[in-house]
């Protein structure tokens, strides 16, 4: 049987609501909303198009995921609490297979986070996903990315270019034999199922000068803090975290990966040296990962990176630029 866009919604999207500040969700013409009076709203917006941010072959429940955790990425960067998600769908074709696996990806995504869908829509055309995100704030909290000062220490979560890993080792660019199943297997994650550091930018918003989650590379998403700022940087290359999969791959590959990969949202922010002791001490408490202290922010405007002997690396700036 063929459904249409309305036994689409009901068959895959629409859910029993747990929140109880929708007051109207999926079936209206707008989702009302309720949202807390002590605190602001962090909006936000990301498409993922077939052919640049997933393939033909991607699975349907990575590319569900995916469109979650990019918007979610967004919210961590300001430091934002989850609340509400729409959604946007253009399908060529309504493909029951393809929607079963999409939505259960979705909702993984989602749901550990008390995060709801509130609405959407449907479109016939060439494949894309839109997802918009709406969380909180408390008021007063203002996590941006023109707020680094100089002396600030330049931190960021997790490893760096894994993803970017991932992919050339798709596309035959890095023999995917230097790894074993498992490498593989890790990689291919890091690339469809990001982890987006919902926890970590909350208990960071609360002490960081500026954020920017990395989805284009470390050298572009630094440069708007840098730009915003008014400020200038030193990094440090030997302190960027890097898995044991780029540690096996050969250094000017590396670097670049590191540097220029897109796709690891993580977060990288500053942080006045004197709350960096605290922090710490809050994310174990917290069971978070580890953050690491990669640079410093300096008055002189530009970006620079120094290797361990202190000479300055000659490095290329050519992150994921969509045009
Ligand atoms: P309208 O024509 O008034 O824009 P639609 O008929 O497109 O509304 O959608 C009906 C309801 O289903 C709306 O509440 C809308 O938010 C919701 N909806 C549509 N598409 C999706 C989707 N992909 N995911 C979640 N909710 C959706
Ligand atoms: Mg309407």
């Amino acid at each position: 049987m063929t459904l249409d866009e309305f036994d689409v919604i009901r068959t895959y999207f629409k859910k029993k609501l747990k929140r109880n500040d929708i007051l109207r969700g999926i079936g209206d013409d707008c989702a009302l909303l309720s949202p807390p009076a002590n605190k602001n709203l962090l909006v936000s917006t990301d498409t993922l198009n077939l052919g640049s941010h997933f393939f033909a072959d991607t699975p349907p429940f990575d590319i569900g995921y995916k469109s979650v955790a990019v918007s979610l990425s967004d919210l961590a960067a300001m430091g934002g609490e989850p609340a509400w998600l729409l959604l946007s769908l253009t399908l060529p074709k309504i493909d029951n297979a393809w929607l079963e696996e999409f939505s259960k990806g979705l909702f993984s995504a989602m749901c550990p986070l008390n995060l709801e869908l509130v609405g959407g829509n449907i479109t016939k055309g060439p494949l894309a996903i839109t997802t918009q995100i709406l969380g909180f704030i408390p008021e007063g909290i203002i996590l941006s990315r023109s707020g680094a000062r100089e002396n600030d220490l330049i931190f960021v979560t997790g490893t760096l270019g894994d993803a970017a890993l991932a992919l050339a080792i798709f596309n035959k660019e890095i023999d995917e034999r230097l790894f074993s199943v498992e490498e593989i297997q890790q990689l291919k994650t890091r690339l469809f199922r990001p982890l987006p550091r919902i926890m970590e930018g909350q208990i960071i918003s609360e002490v960081a000068t500026s954020a920017i989650d990395l989805s284009d590379g470390l050298i572009a998403d630094l440069q708007h803090i840098l730009e915003q700022s008014r400020m200038g940087a030193t990094l440090y290359l030997k302190n960027i975290p890097l898995s044991p999969q780029l540690k096996k791959i050969e250094r000017t590959c590396q670097q670049n990966l590191v540097l220029n990969g897109g796709d690891d949202y993580e977060l990288c922010f500053t942080l006045p040296p004197k709350q960096v002791p605290a922090l710490m001490k809050k994310l174990v408490q917290q069971n978070l990962g580890e953050i690491r202290c990669i640079g410093k922010i300096e008055s002189t405007l530009g970006l620079r990176i120094t290797q361990a002997n202190g000479l300055l690396v000659d490095f290329e700036h050519k992150g994921y630029k969509h045009f």
